[in-house]
């Protein structure tokens, strides 16, 4: 009878196996909604910048910016980058995106030298998905020239693993890109595959040490050893090194003392527009100027 039958169809897991279909069709639709909406994000311009500055841990000015995408989406309202850049690399959208986030901040970077009196360096991240085009260095070299930014103030942030998959393209085109004169840094630097031959082969010229470490740098022995190897490293190799995510006082004075370059976190400031910039630098160099006057204690 029909509840004999139930009654098996539960026991053979039937319930079970349409409860994860459904989801399967639910975390489907979302993708397929979300690449509507990106589709729509990029025609509608919903796409916005944000800079964080990246401050000397030796003099306390600021060297640099880098450059992080916003999207405030008509349908979906706003949705972070770890969400949409793995769909927009998956679907190749992301080229698209790229593009435009590249020729925005050199556009912005000739405006931020405006505000500071002295180089900053504007930072940003490349998908690997943007190195399958063969004309990436042209279409950088083209942005440049028509933002009028000199090659020396922009930098390409890599992840270790764009490195080392398909090794000898990759190895054209960065040497392409180096020749422009623009500047190299790995991202995220010790999460990935870490190969001390491609840092050294790539020209590279600095590292971004991964926020995890820092974050667990004060009570976590390893991260510590990690954090001082990879200071130690950059500093042999003559290639500069930025810590990500610092959040405190005491990573920054840690951090200094190692003889680490540059720092970045919501310690020195959080991501800005480019309208609210002008005041948050101003602020970073009225402190630089304070230590500079012994105002204020050095790590
Ligand atoms: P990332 O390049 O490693 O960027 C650093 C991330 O750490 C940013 O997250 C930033 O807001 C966050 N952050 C900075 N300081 C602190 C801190 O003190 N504490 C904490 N908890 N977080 C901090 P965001 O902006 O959400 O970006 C996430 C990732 O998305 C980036 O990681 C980058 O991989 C990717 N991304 C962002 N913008 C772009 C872009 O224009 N193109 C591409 N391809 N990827 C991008
Ligand atoms: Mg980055
Ligand atoms: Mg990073
Ligand atoms: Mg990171």
């Amino acid at each position: 009878n029909a509840d004999t039958a139930m009654y098996f169809a539960k026991s053979a897991g039937r319930n079970n196996l349409q409860i994860f279909t459904e989801e399967l069709d639910d975390a489907a639709a979302r993708k397929n909604r979300m690449e509507d909406a990106l589709r729509l994000g990029i025609a509608n311009g919903e796409f916005e910048l944000f800079y964080q500055p990246q401050v000397s841990l030796q003099n306390h000015t600021v060297t640099g910016v880098e450059a992080l995408i916003r999207w405030n989406s008509a349908t979906l309202g706003v949705v972070l980058p770890l969400e949409f850049i793995p769909l927009a690399e998956e679907t190749g959208l992301i080229v698209a995106i790229g593009e435009w986030a590249l020729k925005t901040a050199c556009n912005d970077a000739i405006k931020i030298q405006r505000m500071v009196d002295h180089p900053v360096t504007m930072a940003v991240n490349l998908s690997p998905r943007q190195f399958e085009q063969d004309n990436l260095s042209q279409r950088i070299e083209l942005i440049l020239a028509e933002s009028g930014l000199a090659p020396s103030l922009l930098e390409i942030e890599l992840t270790e693993n764009m490195l080392v998959s398909d090794t000898s393209d990759a190895l054209a085109i960065l040497n392409r890109i180096r020749n422009l004169g623009v500047r190299l840094s790995i991202d995220d630097f010790g999460t990935g595959f870490s190969s001390m031959s491609y840092i050294v082969k790539f020209a590279i010229d600095r590292l971004k040490i991964d926020r995890s470490f820092i974050s667990a740098s004060v009570n976590d022995l390893s991260c510590r050893t990690v954090t001082k190897a990879i200071i130690g490293l950059a500093r042999d190799l003559k290639i500069e090194v930025v810590a990500e995510g610092v959040e405190d006082e005491e990573q920054r004075a840690f951090l200094a003392r190692l003889g680490c370059d540059d720092g970045q976190g919501y310690l020195f400031s959080r991501p800005r527009t480019i309208a609210e910039l002008p005041a948050t630098l101003r602020g970073l160099e009225e402190k630089a100027a304070r230590h500079r006057l012994g105002g204020l204690p050095k790590a």
